[in-house]
């Protein structure tokens, strides 16, 4: 068994999940690398972890299941003795008016998001070592406040209110739980069903007048991580290029 620190972040076989993976192995920890359905996609992040010389597991779990979260809790634990970080990163985004948007298209983001954010974050509340970290990732959205995207938003503003409301109740553990708020990032789940124009207006909303990468977004949650984020507690931290 090693004494490097554990991390398990969810949704990281792509996209901002799959940087912060990175990222987060580089700086030393053992990353489980859970994802929903592309199981060779998480092998690829796996094997680009172990081939820097870092140490990476994928791990299958719906989020939204609380047992498939658990079990996959359990394997981390009993893989590497223990958990010091969960980076509750999965996530889904669907955009239409409220007016038009059915009960299907609400069930899925709050099962997904809301849902899949709190079993996350109720098993680490129980499991995640003293002095750890817990990081869930909400949407600049929920400042900026666009149409269509009202039942996303609204998933991710409540994960911002039970992530400050979950610090409180680690108190004596020196476990920190902070929420970082990317702006639009390039990713599949940004990308995706948007054309090359809208992409460039959304991109030049920020005064950097670009997407945000994963990177970008890594680096934040590196920072958290870290010791040196470790006086910042119970908050958002919107990592946008300065779109709001
Ligand atoms: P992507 O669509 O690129 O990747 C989504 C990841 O989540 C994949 O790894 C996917 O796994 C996983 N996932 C989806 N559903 C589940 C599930 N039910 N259980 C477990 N894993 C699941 O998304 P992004 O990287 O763009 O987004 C990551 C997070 O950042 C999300 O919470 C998103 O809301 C947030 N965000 C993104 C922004 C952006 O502009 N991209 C802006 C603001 C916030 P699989 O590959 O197996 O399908």
């Amino acid at each position: 068994m090693s004494d490097r620190r554990v991390a398990i972040v969810t949704g990281a076989s792509r996209g901002i999940g799959a940087g912060i993976a990175e990222r987060l192995a580089k700086d030393g920890f053992t990353v489980i690398v859970n994802y929903a359905g592309r199981h060779q996609d998480a092998e690829a992040v796996v094997a680009g972890i172990e081939a820097g010389g870092g140490q990476a597991i994928a791990a299958q779990a719906d989020v939204s299941d609380p047992q498939a979260v658990a079990r996959m809790f359990d394997a981390a634990e009993a893989a590497f003795g223990g958990i010091d970080m969960l980076v509750n990163n999965a996530g889904i985004m669907a955009l239409k008016p409220i007016a038009d948007s059915d009960d299907a298209m609400f069930d899925r983001m709050m099962a997904i998001n809301l849902k899949g954010s709190f079993n996350c974050m109720r098993e680490a509340a129980r499991r995640v070592r003293d002095g750890g970290r817990i990081i869930n990732l909400s949407t600049s959205v929920v400042g900026i406040r666009l149409e269509t995207y009202g039942i996303y938003a609204a998933t991710k503003a409540a994960v911002e209110t039970m992530g400050a409301i979950l610090s409180k109740e680690m108190r004596g553990r020196s476990i920190t739980v902070n929420t970082v708020a990317p702006g639009p990032t390039a990713t599949d789940l940004f990308l995706d069903g948007k054309t090359p124009e809208l992409v460039e207006r959304l991109a030049k909303m920020n005064p950097l007048e670009r997407l945000g990468t994963p990177a970008d977004i890594a680096s934040v949650v590196a920072f958290l991580a870290g010791p040196d984020g470790g006086w910042i507690n119970g908050q958002v931290v919107r990592a946008n290029g300065g779109m709001v």
